[in-house]
């Protein structure tokens, strides 16, 4: 990732606040965006999918974590691979993976003042499955805040940072791109957004999470800005 340590850091030591007053459309990605998911839901969401490969797969488990890795990085995401190479189904997949505990989450209220305050249309903009968002945004107190969740039924199991999906989430909103910002913490997932003409928001993270998936190519330009602190970044900037 040292490629992309490009942008300035932004927030309130910054010599002037980032301006995000172009801004009508604000895009955030869910896990370890909105929310840390680095602190234990991906770890479920992980054992639940190798759990699922080695059912599917009949395979033991090594093999089975060993295949879905292979699978994730070659297609996105373990699914789309599950589907292309292997045939399975994802609403069986996708309904057995999320599946999991999330009672350690709770409403996060700075970062919902945060994003109440933005002017304009709220996305979700996630490769996991509507219903997961749903559940994760009832935990934080936000579901309210968003005029849609894009999933990965929304895109057609295409996952970001492919074009596709980019493109087909734009459309269905009606999008105007250089009037909308997107946040992801996988600098390759903006690579696409800045292409469209949208403004960048880095969440960068030092969790090991985001190096598990598929080498991504990403440019200096992709990345307008960079925070680790979304709450603190939304509230510095000029709207
Ligand atoms: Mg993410």
């Amino acid at each position: 990732m040292e490629s992309v340590n490009i942008a300035a850091d932004d927030g309130p030591g910054a010599e002037s606040p980032p301006d995000f007053r172009h801004v009508k459309s604000w895009i955030f990605d869910l896990d370890n965006t909105l929310y840390r998911a680095d602190n234990g839901i991906f770890a479920q969401i992980e054992a639940r999918m190798t759990d699922y490969v080695m059912a599917f797969l009949k395979l033991p488990r090594a093999a089975a974590y060993a295949r879905q890795k292979v699978l994730y990085r070659q297609y996105g995401t373990t699914l789309n691979g599950l589907m292309r190479e292997h045939g399975a189904a994802p609403d069986d997949y996708l309904h057995y993976v999320h599946d999991i505990d999330l009672s350690d989450l709770s409403p996060d209220t700075s970062l919902t003042a945060a994003l109440e305050n933005l002017p304009g249309r709220r996305f979700v903009f996630t490769n996991g499955c509507r219903d997961h968002a749903a559940r994760i945004l009832g935990r934080l107190g936000m579901a309210h805040l968003f005029d849609a969740v894009w999933d990965i039924r929304t895109m057609a199991f295409q996952p970001k940072p492919q074009m596709g999906a980019y493109q087909s989430v734009v459309a269905a909103a009606g999008l105007t791109c250089k009037q909308a910002a997107m946040f992801d913490d996988i600098p390759g997932n903006l690579a696409p957004a800045r292409a469209l003409g949208m403004t960048t928001v880095w969440l960068k993270s030092d969790s090991a999470w985001g190096k598990h998936g598929p080498v991504m190519d990403v440019a200096p330009g992709d990345i307008g800005h960079q925070t680790d602190d979304l709450t603190q970044f939304l509230h510095s900037i000029r709207i």
